[in-house]
């Protein structure tokens, strides 16, 4: 496997960085998670687009323009000869000193690597996951916005730490003031008669990729699609809920906090989006050829 680093493709082995670097020190850079299908890197400019904005917020300067980056991935996974793969694009503070000045760091770090899909189990899809709510609240806008997808992800890893003690996959976060926000690396659907219901922005979610490509094959779908403010209760008395994500894709939930949603079994709406978003990736109109 090659990586790109900094411009060049080095081996694996060869693809580290500094630990002056301040992504390592102190979580200070930022990521995106892609997927490509037969060919195509589904939402190339979406993803790319979303890591200037949060390299913009944090006053990192990229040091390639968005068509350069775009072509880097191209490139990774031309190098690599992949066709279904995904992609995990970081640019970081760069190498400092001990301290957070980020003054001190010259020379952002940027490296890709693409490499095999590790698909979730297809028992997963077929059976629909069972999610558990956890204390640790999801970051306040406020303090640490969402919307920046930093490498610092310590508020959604002790989520997840949360529900494998407990013996659950996935964990639902709610909000400082108990709205449901969204799972430690999915967003979160329900879907009651022809409504189909995510929680806003600005109560603290990433606004997914996955998520607003849902959100427009839903309204193409002709159900009524709405940011909204939602709490357990809405859950547990959804007729279908569903995450969404790069990795994940659609998955179905099928059980929340011992509840049975709906039939207890993936619903019609899902199972409908879940053809559709599949179409969608494949279509040359969402995805940038290589
Ligand atoms: N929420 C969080 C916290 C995430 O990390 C991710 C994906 N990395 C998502 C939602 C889903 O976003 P997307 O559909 O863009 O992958």
């Amino acid at each position: 496997m090659k990586v790109y680093l900094n411009g060049t493709f080095v081996e694996r082995s060869h693809a580290t960085v500094s630990v002056f670097d301040h992504g390592l020190l102190y979580g200070d850079g930022v990521f995106e998670g892609i997927r490509s299908y037969d060919g195509l890197v589904f939402k190339l400019r979406e993803h790319v687009d979303r890591l200037f904005e949060s390299a913009h917020t944090i006053m990192l300067k990229i040091p390639l323009s968005k068509l350069q980056l775009i072509e880097a991935v191209k490139q990774s996974l031309r190098v690599n000869r992949l066709t279904d793969a995904y992609i995990r694009l970081v640019v970081t503070r760069g190498e400092g000193d001990l301290g957070l000045d980020p003054r001190k760091c010259v020379q952002p770090t940027v490296f890709i690597i693409a490499d095999r899909i590790e698909l979730y189990p297809k028992q997963l899809y077929e059976r629909g996951l069972k999610l558990i709510t956890v204390a640790t609240q999801r970051n306040v806008p406020e303090a640490l916005n969402p919307q920046i997808k930093s490498l610092n992800y310590l508020n959604n890893i002790l989520a997840k730490i949360e529900a494998v003690n407990a013996g659950f996959e996935e964990a639902i976060m709610l909000s400082h003031s108990g709205y449901v926000t969204e799972c430690t690396g999915e967003n979160l659907f329900l879907v009651r008669g022809r409504r189909l219901l995510t929680p806003p922005p600005y109560i603290g979610v990433l606004r997914g990729i996955t998520r607003q490509a849902v959100m427009d094959l839903g309204n193409s779908q002709r159900l009524e699609v709405r940011e909204d403010l939602l709490t357990r209760h809405d859950l547990f008395n959804a007729e279908e809920v569903f995450l969404t994500g790069t990795a994940a894709e659609i998955v179905p939930v099928v059980e929340i906090d011992g509840r049975v949603i709906g039939s207890g079994r993936p619903g019609p709406v899902t199972k409908r989006l879940q053809q559709a978003f599949r179409k969608l990736t494949r279509d040359s109109k969402h995805g940038v050829k290589y």
